[in-house]
Protein backbone atom coordinates (compact mmCIF):
# COMPACT_ATOMS: atom_id res chain seq x y z
CA UNK A 1 0.00 0.00 0.00
CA UNK A 2 1.26 3.58 -0.65
CA UNK A 3 0.46 6.34 1.34
CA UNK A 4 0.93 9.90 0.36
CA UNK A 5 3.10 12.04 2.42
CA UNK A 6 0.82 13.40 5.33
CA UNK A 7 1.36 17.30 6.22
CA UNK A 8 2.08 18.03 9.34
CA UNK A 9 -0.79 18.22 11.79
CA UNK A 10 0.16 21.91 11.77
CA UNK A 11 0.35 23.13 8.57
CA UNK A 12 -3.19 21.59 7.71
CA UNK A 13 -5.24 24.22 5.82
CA UNK A 14 -9.45 24.02 5.01
CA UNK A 15 -10.78 25.10 1.77
CA UNK A 16 -14.38 27.49 2.74
CA UNK A 17 -16.14 29.21 0.75
CA UNK A 18 -15.56 33.29 0.13
CA UNK A 19 -19.22 33.78 0.54
CA UNK A 20 -20.63 32.59 3.98
CA UNK A 21 -17.25 31.07 5.10
CA UNK A 22 -18.81 27.28 4.81
CA UNK A 23 -16.76 24.30 4.07
CA UNK A 24 -18.12 21.59 2.11
CA UNK A 25 -17.19 23.93 -1.34
CA UNK A 26 -17.08 21.39 -4.14
CA UNK A 27 -14.55 22.04 -7.10
CA UNK A 28 -14.15 21.01 -10.71
CA UNK A 29 -11.98 18.57 -11.74
CA UNK A 30 -11.14 15.37 -13.72
CA UNK A 31 -10.68 12.47 -12.46
CA UNK A 32 -8.95 9.50 -14.09
CA UNK A 33 -9.78 5.66 -13.46
CA UNK A 34 -6.75 4.12 -12.04
CA UNK A 35 -5.95 0.20 -12.54
CA UNK A 36 -3.74 -0.25 -9.51
CA UNK A 37 -6.05 1.74 -6.88
CA UNK A 38 -8.92 0.57 -8.38
CA UNK A 39 -10.69 3.57 -8.07
CA UNK A 40 -10.49 7.34 -9.59
CA UNK A 41 -8.06 9.27 -8.65
CA UNK A 42 -7.79 13.36 -9.13
CA UNK A 43 -6.27 14.11 -12.42
CA UNK A 44 -6.66 17.88 -12.25
CA UNK A 45 -8.89 20.47 -10.91
CA UNK A 46 -10.15 23.82 -11.87
CA UNK A 47 -10.37 27.17 -10.84
CA UNK A 48 -14.62 26.75 -10.44
CA UNK A 49 -15.78 26.44 -7.54
CA UNK A 50 -19.62 26.20 -5.31
CA UNK A 51 -20.20 26.36 -2.75
CA UNK A 52 -23.34 23.89 -1.18
CA UNK A 53 -24.35 26.22 1.42
CA UNK A 54 -24.86 29.49 -0.98
CA UNK A 55 -25.62 27.53 -3.44
CA UNK A 56 -24.41 29.32 -6.28
CA UNK A 57 -20.63 29.68 -7.55
CA UNK A 58 -17.91 31.10 -5.72
CA UNK A 59 -14.25 31.95 -5.11
CA UNK A 60 -12.70 29.20 -2.93
CA UNK A 61 -10.41 30.76 0.22
CA UNK A 62 -7.85 28.62 1.82
CA UNK A 63 -7.13 29.16 5.24
CA UNK A 64 -5.25 27.09 8.10
CA UNK A 65 -7.28 25.08 10.33
CA UNK A 66 -5.88 26.53 13.87
CA UNK A 67 -6.95 30.13 11.96
CA UNK A 68 -10.98 29.58 12.46
CA UNK A 69 -12.13 32.36 13.63
CA UNK A 70 -15.18 31.70 16.50
CA UNK A 71 -18.39 31.87 14.68
CA UNK A 72 -20.23 35.39 14.52
CA UNK A 73 -22.94 35.78 16.41
CA UNK A 74 -25.54 37.51 14.50
CA UNK A 75 -24.44 40.23 11.74
CA UNK A 76 -22.55 43.23 12.74
ZN1 LIG B 1 -21.09 29.77 0.65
Amino acid sequence: MTKPPAPAATSQVEIACEHCGHLGVMREAWAEWSVAKQGWVLSQTFDFAFCMHCHRPTRIVTRAVADVPPKPMGSH
